[in-house]
């Protein structure tokens, strides 16, 4: 054993398909204009962070969490008027609910079958947990290609499924009708993922009671929450006892709950960003339609993806003058050439559309 080095054994030990991963890569963003990573820009109001700092000083850190998150999540049950029956697990972010459903629903020889292009932690979380993974292009103008996607239902007969509804890195809503088709035809559990609820104007949660294999997933990163890393899972109670059984016990800890439970009691100064950001949102769009050589795409989210005829270009001149955004290049294939950018201020949207206008003049 001793001649043996870290690496060698890891190579022998560790599961084959984890070796070919690549880690999720979180850039640098010291110092830049950061509209990568659909983040809410906003400060609290003063109150709110005095409210927190109390919470923060006084909070029983030294105790574990109260594990079923009670208040808090008996105040989020409040803001989202669920149907009879329904209730919310909550999660370390999302995307902790995301591996909770993939280790759940991963029998032998099952399925998760997702869009593509679309959220790459689906197709990431599946690899993980060795689930078979099933992708079905989008059609070219990024709605859902209904018969194909039923074709694979029928042919894969996935255990579940995701659907990004805002699609993300896209940002266009899907099809409703499309969607309910999807959900009627599949053997599994469909999950809605609403990650960008705020800023859309459709939701799957009033319909939750309208459909056994129906979950909706929520986040609130996109609403000013990023750093608590906070989202949930609304659905019926017979599913979410039993998978609050693979739940860890103390997923969520004592400060995100109590912290989120003072910014909820604000959740309308949060909609009310997030309706400044559908303004700034359109205006963007705007300006950016205005531009030769650039092409945007609609979105109901807080990014706008755009194609540009050089992306990796672009998207070096945004960094080196200050503006750090998403590049798509090299992705999927039907994003050759895409960049995404969040919806920031007004004031950070402004400093974005200069940097891009200089770096285009550059490059003609
Ligand atoms: C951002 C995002 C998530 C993950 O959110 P977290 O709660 O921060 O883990 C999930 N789904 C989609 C579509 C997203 O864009």
């Amino acid at each position: 054993m001793s001649s043996v080095s870290p690496a060698q054994l890891a190579r022998r030990l560790l599961r084959p398909e984890l070796l070919e991963l690549r880690a999720y890569h979180v850039p640098a963003s010291d110092g830049l204009i950061k509209l990568d990573a659909m983040e809410n820009p906003y400060a609290l109001p003063v109150g709110v962070a005095d409210e927190i700092a109390h919470v923060a000083a006084t909070a029983a850190v030294n105790r574990y969490p109260d594990a079923a998150a009670t208040v808090l999540r008996t105040r989020i049950r409040a803001l989202l008027d669920l149907p009879e029956g329904m209730d919310v697990l909550l999660g370390n972010g999302s995307d902790e609910l995301i591996q909770l459903l993939v280790m759940a629903l991963n029998r032998p020889g099952a399925c998760l079958l997702a869009l593509e292009p679309s959220f790459v932690m689906y197709r990431m979380i599946a690899t993980f947990c060795g689930m078979r993974y099933a992708g079905v292009p989008l059609a070219a103008d990024f709605s859902i290609d209904v018969p194909a996607t039923l074709a694979a239902i029928e042919r894969e007969q996935p255990a579940l499924i995701f659907i990004a509804y805002p699609n993300n890195p896209t940002g266009n809503l899907f099809d409703a009708a499309a969607l309910r088709s999807i959900i009627e035809a599949a053997p599994g559990v469909v999950v809605v993922d609403e990650a960008y609820y705020a800023f859309a104007r459709d939701s799957f949660l009033p319909r939750l009671a309208d459909y056994p294999n129906l979950l909706v997933m929520r986040t609130y990163s996109k609403l000013g929450m990023a750093g608590l890393r906070l989202g949930f899972l609304a659905g019926h109670g017979d599913w979410l006892g039993e998978l609050d059984k693979l739940r860890l016990p103390y997923n969520v800890g004592v400060l995100p709950q109590q912290v989120a439970e003072v910014m909820l009691a604000q959740h309308d100064v949060l909609l009310e960003q997030a309706g400044r950001i559908k303004a700034d949102r359109a205006q963007l769009a705007a300006d950016l339609a205005a531009l030769d050589g650039v092409a945007v795409y609609p979105s109901e989210a807080n990014f706008l993806l755009f194609k540009v005829a050089q992306a990796d270009a672009v998207f070096a001149g945004l960094k080196a003058r200050g503006v750090l955004i998403k590049n798509l290049n090299g992705g999927h294939p039907m994003l050759a050439d895409c960049l995404r950018v969040t919806v920031g201020t007004a004031q950070e949207c402004g400093r974005f559309m200069d940097a891009l206008r200089d770096t285009l003049n550059t490059l003609q």
